[in-house]
């Protein structure tokens, strides 16, 4: 690393490229060009005693009424047959309505819904509007008895995360985020002991949209108007068959959120002022 810096810092002092030189400024003098980690490396909660996972649930309830929109983009592992036969797990209706209102959100995807929808995992992981996490690969849970879900034994909880980055990194998603979202929202002392060491704030939340198998669109309008406190984090879902209400909870709720003063944004940004607060 240290020699090609210096050579990097030869070349600016030669006046070779001196453009590019200014542009990757010094942080960007690592090995392969990538950033220092001080300088670009999302913020993350510190880990509990022993490496433990830490949890965030919601943001600093004094800086001013901030709320982070956070999708779920589901998929389980053995829906394939049920995408194939026409069922979609996927809503870009949504993504387009976020798009519209100019609402940042930080989408939690699993590495199956990453492989069955590549393109458009991509164009999200390359919109700086969004941000994209981790919900799994497998959408198991992670707990026993957390809604129905077939469980991922303890020894592969680990191998399930890293299998989602792979996934997302495969689709195109070039920076997915160390934020970890638990299939279900299901976890306990020992799902955060087989995460340790891998980096990861495990991300749940403060508001409960209820958009999940939802049919009644005001219901779920009025319980995200309802919940919302200044550092909110809302789950909702990015997941037509699943969700089929939530584009038009997103275009009702967000005008009013605004209305009352409120700013979107990402999980990043929440985590970041919850970390600098401690
Ligand atoms: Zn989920």
């Amino acid at each position: 690393m240290i020699p090609l810096t210096r050579r990097l810092l030869a070349a600016c002092t030669l006046g070779a490229a001196l453009t590019a030189c200014g542009a990757q400024g010094p942080a960007r003098q690592g090995p392969a060009g990538s950033a220092s980690p001080s300088a670009t490396r999302p913020p993350v909660l510190t880990p509990g005693p022993g490496g433990l996972t830490p949890v965030f649930e919601h943001g600093p309830r004094t800086l001013g009424r901030t709320v982070a929109f956070t999708f779920d983009a589901d998929m389980t592992a053995d829906q394939g047959p049920r995408a194939a036969s026409g069922e979609h797990f996927d809503n870009p209706g949504l993504i387009a309505a976020l798009r519209e209102l100019k609402v940042p959100a930080t989408v939690f995807m699993t590495g199956r819904w990453a492989d069955q929808y590549p393109a458009e995992a991509r164009d999200l992981g390359h919109d700086p509007q969004f941000e994209v996490a981790n919900h799994s690969w497998s959408h198991y849970a992670f707990t026993a008895d957390c809604y129905g879900l077939p469980t991922v034994d303890s020894g592969g909880m680990r191998a399930d995360v890293q299998r989602a980055y792979n996934s997302l990194r495969a689709a195109g998603v070039p920076h997915a985020m160390p934020y970890f979202r638990f299939p279900g929202g299901c976890y306990d002392q020992r799902a955060l002991r087989a995460l340790s060491g891998l980096g990861v704030t495990a991300v749940q939340w403060d508001v409960v949209s209820g958009d999940a198998f939802a049919t009644d669109a005001d219901a779920v309008t009025r319980q995200v108007l309802d919940g919302v406190k200044p550092g909110s984090v809302v789950i909702m879902h990015c997941t037509r068959s699943a969700a089929p209400t939530t584009e038009r909870v997103v275009r009702t709720v967000v005008p009013e959120l605004r209305k009352r003063g409120y700013r979107f944004v990402k999980v990043s940004q929440l985590i970041g002022e919850t970390a600098g607060h401690r």
